[in-house]
């Protein structure tokens, strides 16, 4: 019967390709459109517990492998090539920030580079917009760190970017990243970055909505400070939680994810403190991998959510599996 079956479908065929050939040369053939050359917008949504996530793409940078810590480049391309990651012009390295609707508050977790850093980055407002909202509605900044690409978006041309909202940084970051003292002290090639700082936060100042605040403080419902020093003296992760689900947001605990899974001990030529960086990463990876929890990270491949795995002596990373945002998200 299935034999039957297979011959009459292959009888079909042959028919059928014969009249093709018979008509084709009379078909006139439709040009093949443009291609479109363009990207889907930069932003990912995500449900957790009743808040709305939104992974917001600023942009990408391509970093050095030699500005990594602690491995030589054998080992560094071995880690690399599991990967597919070619390292010639530097690992593309995504800059993302989050925007989460607490249904009381709009909440900005970072706010990527502006035009700090280059023509890649800077896409964070249009994909703001492209998500649904707009930079006015937002209430809440929460910059994991001072570093400028979490802190120029917040600022254009020293206007307030988000004019409605309230800024929020640690009072550890902002007594180092904000001090005229310690910038005079700083290596010539590291004075830029306190500029950057204080460039960003200044129209904020003015206007009385910048804020710092201490390990333990409450900043707004539904939100816990997590500190996690050592990439920057007060660099702080956010604990979002939701009818029992919880999204860690860690900023830069992670700059090379093909690399500082494997091995936490690896650390970044940008850290303030790189052996209490590698202390803090350790501990956190330990921590989130055996609570299970949702992770969102600046640098880890757009949109940087996922969770951490235990993998060996090290660790791995698994990211989100793209869902319609009416799913709520698992644990
Ligand atoms: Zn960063």
């Amino acid at each position: 019967m299935k034999k039957n079956i297979s011959r009459a479908l292959l009888a079909l065929t042959i028919a059928g390709a014969g009249v093709l050939s018979a008509v084709q040369p009379t078909v006139a053939l439709a040009a093949v459109p443009a291609q479109q050359k363009t990207q889907v917008p930069g932003y990912y949504r995500m449900q957790l517990g009743g808040f709305e996530v939104t992974a917001l793409y600023d942009g990408y940078v391509n970093i050095d492998n030699k500005l990594l810590k602690g491995i030589n480049g054998k080992d560094a391309k071995v880690l690399l090539d599991k990967m597919f990651l070619d390292s010639t012009n530097g690992v593309q390295t995504a800059v993302n920030a989050y925007l989460i609707n607490t249904g009381t508050n709009l909440v900005l977790v970072d706010s990527g580079a502006a035009k700090c850093f280059g023509p890649t980055l800077g896409g964070i407002q249009n994909n703001i917009r492209a998500a649904g909202y707009t930079p006015e509605q937002i209430d809440t900044v929460l910059l994991t760190h001072l570093h400028a690409d979490h802190s120029c978006g917040i600022n254009e041309q020293g206007k307030m970017v988000f004019p409605n909202a309230v800024v929020y940084a640690s009072k550890a970051d902002a007594d180092y990243w904000l001090s005229p003292e310690i910038a005079a002290k700083a290596p010539e090639e590291a004075k830029g970055l306190f500029q950057m700082a204080q460039d960003s936060v200044a129209p904020y100042q003015a206007a009385n909505h910048f804020k710092v605040y201490s390990p333990g403080d409450t900043l707004i419902a539904g939100v816990e400070v997590v500190p996690t020093p050592g990439h920057t003296p007060g660099h702080a992760s956010y604990l979002f939680s939701a009818k029992g689900q919880e999204l860690l947001i860690w900023g830069d605990i992670v700059h090379s994810h093909s690399i500082q899974f494997a091995q936490p001990e690896i650390a970044m030529e940008f850290d303030t403190d790189s052996k209490r960086a590698i202390e803090t990463r350790k501990k956190l990876f330990a921590d989130v991998a055996k609570k299970k929890l949702w992770i969102g990270g600046a640098h880890l491949p757009f949109p940087g959510l996922g969770h951490v795995a235990i993998d060996g002596k090290g660790y791995r990373w698994v990211p989100v599996e793209y869902s319609p945002v009416m799913v709520a998200a698992g644990k």
